[in-house]
């Protein structure tokens, strides 16, 4: 915590907004307790930062709104061995959460720049459980694979199938599906021995996934 009061008192605000928003799980909790968002937002909106708002980031992308954040992780039910691949590193923050989380975060965005900023801070904060890698999510991590976890912080129109494939089995994936500019449906995929659950969770609205790497 940090000596200013101003700041000890928006982050317990920020917390108790978490709880209020229906983030109850306490290990989710005390993660995004001990991962600073302050860490992620630079310069115009960095006094925003324990805001339950999504924030701009560079490459005009957005860092998620806190709750999304609580929510999609809790939906994970992400345990401590567990390799994680999140699509869509972005500032790091969902990153660094579920680093606390689990066993190893793959984490890949599109846009070099990012990723880049983003190792900076994973180090400042001492995760050494991350790979950030510079790819197209869309095909997943074909290297890394198979995954126990996956979370994808862009829209698709549908479950991308690649990452459906690098699921394991008993595995579980969470996605935001619809039109890019519309009000999208947070789903949780679950993969059986026979095939795949799929159910919808809230509504939510994201940053599209779009194909292919980005030009910075
Ligand atoms: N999880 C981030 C927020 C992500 S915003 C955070 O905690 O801050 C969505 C991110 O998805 C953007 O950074 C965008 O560049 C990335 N993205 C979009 N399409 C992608 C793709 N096909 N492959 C990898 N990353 C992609």
């Amino acid at each position: 915590m940090s000596d200013d009061p101003d700041i000890a008192e928006r982050k317990m605000r920020f917390l108790f907004q978490l709880r209020q928003r229906g983030v109850t799980d306490p290990r989710v909790l005390e993660a995004m307790e001990r991962i600073d968002r302050g860490e992620f937002v630079r310069g115009h909106f960095e006094d925003r930062a324990y805001e339950d708002t999504p924030l701009p980031i560079p490459c005009g992308q957005t860092i998620s709104q806190p709750s999304v954040v609580g929510l999609m992780t809790q939906a994970l039910e992400v345990g401590p061995r567990d390799k994680v691949l999140e699509i869509g590193t972005g500032s790091g923050y969902q990153a660094a959460i579920l680093s606390l989380l689990c066993r190893r975060v793959y984490t890949v965005d599109r846009h070099r720049r990012l990723v880049t900023e983003a190792e900076v801070i994973f180090r400042h904060f001492g995760l050494s459980n991350i790979t950030a890698m510079v790819a197209d999510g869309s095909r997943g991590s074909p290297e890394q694979a198979p995954f126990d976890r996956i979370m994808v912080t862009a829209a698709a129109e549908d479950p991308p199938g690649p990452l459906l494939a690098q699921l394991k089995i008993g595995g579980i994936m969470v996605v935001p599906v619809g039109q890019s500019d519309a009000v999208q449906t947070l789903i949780r995929v679950r993969r059986g021995e026979n095939g795949f659950d799929y159910d919808e969770l809230r509504q939510v609205r994201f940053v599209p996934l779009v194909e292919g790497l980005g030009q910075t």
